[in-house]
């Protein structure tokens, strides 16, 4: 069975009428913020690099103050990707492959840390990074990596255990992971295409959406792979669920 790591990469507090736009804004909440490793025979895979660890100790000074001043950073020394990974005596060179599940600061953070790794990007949300008037930093992504860009579906080691889903809407080319390890196990790394069960229960979109049919659609089909298919969703930013799971250096499961 594949080893999975859930790495705590902080901590971010804001309004929770951004996460549930049918809610009176007033009311705050703390979300965790995550990558995932994954051990396959072929290669060390993280599922997004969270917050730069600048923005742990200088806030304003990396998220730039508009940012700062709509959301409250409550992250430790420590959670940070580089951290996570070396509390499991890993150093960023042992990393093979970065998905990034979007460009958005909180998922792309810490890519500059690894230069050997091959970057899988949906080909349409490097388009939109790349493009005029984007809400990327590209600080967070813009950095002398190996992009490989990927259409749709990507099998990433070609057996089926590891395989990229577009799940587009949150952005342009948001993706999630869809992990495949045995004959009953089947989870998903749904990245930003949900932030949390409720938005999955509820039927609720966030404020954060580039499109709200595609983004829909995305939550449709992740619901069809939980209610239908007994797949195991891991969402974006559910604190709730966050606090269940075990994190590293304990493996997931
Ligand atoms: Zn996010």
């Amino acid at each position: 069975m594949m080893q999975i790591y859930a790495l705590c990469c902080g901590f971010l507090e804001f309004d929770r009428h951004t996460f549930f736009p049918d809610q009176a804004p007033g009311t705050r909440m703390t979300i965790p913020v995550s990558s995932y490793l994954l051990i396959h025979p072929k290669g060390r895979v993280l599922f997004d690099t969270g917050v730069h660890r600048q923005a742990i100790t200088d806030p304003i000074g990396r998220l730039g103050e508009r940012r700062a001043t709509r959301l409250t950073v409550r992250s430790q020394v420590g959670d940070d990707v580089v951290c996570q990974l070396a509390r499991l005596g890993m150093r960023p060179t042992e990393i093979t492959h970065v998905i990034n599940s979007h460009f958005h600061f909180d998922h792309c953070g810490g890519n500059e840390f690894f230069p050997q790794a091959t970057f899988l990007v949906q080909s349409r949300e490097m388009e939109r990074a790349r493009g005029p008037d984007n809400p990327y930093e590209p600080r967070d992504f813009d950095h002398p990596l190996h992009y490989q860009l990927v259409d749709g579906d990507y099998d990433v080691f070609g057996d089926g255990q590891l395989v990229l889903i577009p799940t587009y809407g949150h952005t342009p080319g948001h993706q999630s992971l869809w992990v495949r390890d045995g004959q009953a196990t089947q989870l998903v790394l749904t990245g930003d295409a949900c932030y949390t069960q409720e938005h999955l229960d509820r039927d609720v979109l966030p404020q954060s959406v580039w499109n709200a049919d595609a983004m829909s659609h995305s939550l449709t089909t992740l619901r069809n792979l939980r209610d239908t298919h007994g797949t195991t969703l891991f969402y974006g930013h559910d604190s709730g669920q966050w606090q269940a799971i075990r994190h590293a250096p304990e493996s997931l499961r």
